[in-house]
């Protein structure tokens, strides 16, 4: 029997198998990712993705279709395909290149056992082929998402006047940088969407596959159908495109989610295309209707970083998955399962994702991301998390984000230094210093911020690996200035706070 296997990210209608579905004698829809009992879920992601799956059946016109629906227990994939195997011999098995190493690897290891011809096609809910990264990073001695961008501009002809970028100049990141303080506008308020009975039948079979999971399903309010997903992005284009750019950095506790699109999760299960969020986005350009370092901006998070990333994970897993460059063994404190925590900042990007199993990039890289990286958590118990609580978290996006961008354990793969910070950064682009019980404006007395005193910590413990870094020299020359009880107070304190959380 020629199968095809559907998994609940792979919903594009561009994939090839959405494309043959004829040639195949049973399509299998399998919804109990492995993962999914692996580590600990969000209600929510869980939910979007097996009804984005369930709502996608209804396209797929073929008249042997086998659902294998999530139940509290699964066996997992292989014992799954070794008894379909069982049942009725698989002669082959059809699918798109899946979301992880693992997946992909246990797949070549039944197929090879069982002697079945395996095709794992290109995944059509991306721009590039893998093969245009390999192309493109062969080589080069080290990979800048930068160029990459650049180079695909050229290559898809995006946002570029005949051979010069729009707007003269390639990247406008330095005009994304407004803090909150500076915002007069009022965010409009984003529309509901009603949850239909599809929706409602996949919340009770999570609740019950998965009772103990993180988070609520309270506030859902994810799209789960294609047309869903376009008026959300279309939504995003007429109320959120035009502040997109200067805002992007910016945090608020009065607006978890400013004027971010909330679109990863559809491209990253295939309900939407990326090209189509661009061409809709660069028209805005074309029509004056946006400005180019918003619609840039945009452009470059799905055209440069989402397709970098992508890159990254393929060409370098499945070492990369274990790399811990500054060998951090710290758990990750309990409060990043119930942000119960003095700390404002990491309590209200906490409380986002526990509501909406979202928070924008800023609190994911500086603020969950960067207190891990100044505590010195474990990357792989950080890593875990992330892939567990977000929306939109699949392995070869979250991944490079959190252990090569958040927590540099990499080594410098995908940035070039790490993006520590102390409280005078969280303070200059949000609102939330002022409701937190420490004191962000000083270092190393009893009601210091602890981003302060940990960041310094970070920088006198990580000497000896980053000093040498070019791109820290500056930080080390005011580490320079610093005298010796300074230094030995951070640390003492640094000491005292993470034994306390963890
Ligand atoms: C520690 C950490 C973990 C992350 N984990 C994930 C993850 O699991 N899944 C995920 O899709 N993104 C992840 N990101 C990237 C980014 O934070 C999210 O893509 C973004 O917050 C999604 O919200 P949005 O759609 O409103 O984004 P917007 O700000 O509106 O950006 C538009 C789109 O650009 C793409 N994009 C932006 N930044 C990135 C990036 N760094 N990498 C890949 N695509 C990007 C996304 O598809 C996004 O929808 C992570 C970032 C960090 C720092
Ligand atoms: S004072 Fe420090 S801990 Fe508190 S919100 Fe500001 S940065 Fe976060």
């Amino acid at each position: 029997m020629k199968i095809a296997l559907i998994f609940p990210d792979q919903l594009s209608n561009k994939s090839y198998l959405f494309l043959n579905l004829e040639s195949y004698d049973q399509i299998i829809l399998f919804e109990p990712l492995d993962n999914f009992y692996e580590i600990p879920h969000h209600k929510q992601k869980i939910a979007f993705l097996i009804s984005s799956l369930r709502h996608i059946k209804q396209e797929i016109n073929h008249p042997n279709i086998k659902h294998e629906k999530i139940i509290k227990d699964h066996p997992g994939l292989i014992k799954f395909l070794n008894n379909q195997n069982e049942i009725e011999p698989i002669t082959s098995i059809d699918t798109v290149q899946p979301s992880d190493h693992k997946i992909l690897r246990d797949l070549l290891f039944f197929s090879q056992t069982n002697s079945i011809e395996l095709n794992v096609h290109n995944d059509s809910k991306f721009i590039a082929k893998l093969e245009d990264f390999e192309y493109w990073s062969k080589d080069k001695k080290s990979l800048i998402q930068e160029f990459y961008y650049r180079w695909l501009r050229k290559k898809y002809n995006i946002l570029m006047n005949d051979n010069e970028p729009a707007g003269g100049q390639w990247n406008f990141d330095k005009e994304n940088r407004k803090s909150i303080k500076q915002l007069k506008d009022e965010i409009p308020k984003r529309n509901s969407l009603k949850t239909d009975k599809e929706t409602f039948d996949v919340m009770v079979d999570v609740e019950t596959s998965f009772p103990d999971a993180f988070g609520s399903l309270e506030n859902f309010n994810w799209a789960v159908t294609r047309s869903d997903a376009k008026l959300k992005l279309k939504e995003f284009i007429s109320s959120y495109l035009f502040n997109y750019g200067n805002f992007q950095d910016a945090m608020s506790k009065d607006s978890s989610l400013l004027f971010h699109s909330l679109i990863s999760p559809y491209l990253n299960n295939g309900l939407l295309c990326p090209m189509e969020a661009i061409d809709l986005v660069e028209l805005e350009y074309k029509n004056n209707q946006a400005p180019i370092n918003a619609v840039e901006g945009f452009v470059r998070q799905i055209l440069g970083w989402r397709e970098f990333i992508r890159g990254i994970y393929w060409k370098y897993m499945p070492q990369y998955k274990t790399l811990n460059f500054f060998d951090t063994k710290t758990k990750l404190p309990e409060f990043y399962w119930n942000a119960e925590t003095d700390m404002y900042c990491m309590h209200k990007a906490i409380s986002d994702t526990k509501e909406y199993a979202y928070s924008h990039h800023i609190q994911r890289l500086m603020v969950t991301g960067n207190f891990a990286l100044i505590a010195g958590l474990n990357p792989q118990k950080v890593c875990d998390w992330y892939l567990g609580v977000y929306i939109d978290a699949h392995e070869w996006v979250e991944l490079p984000n959190t252990l090569g961008m958040a927590l540099f354990a990499d080594g410098g793969i995908v940035g070039s230094k790490p993006y520590a910070a102390s409280g005078k950064y969280i303070n200059r682009m949000s609102n939330f210093c002022k409701d937190c019980k420490y004191d962000v404006n000083t270092i190393i007395e009893d009601d210091s911020c602890p981003m302060n005193f940990m960041y310094w910590n970070f920088l006198i413990s990580r000497e000896n690996i980053l000093r040498k870094n070019p791109r820290m020299s500056l930080i080390y020359n005011s580490l320079d200035k610093k005298d010796d009880l300074f230094k030995s107070k951070v640390q003492a304190k640094s000491k005292i706070f993470i034994k306390d959380i963890t």
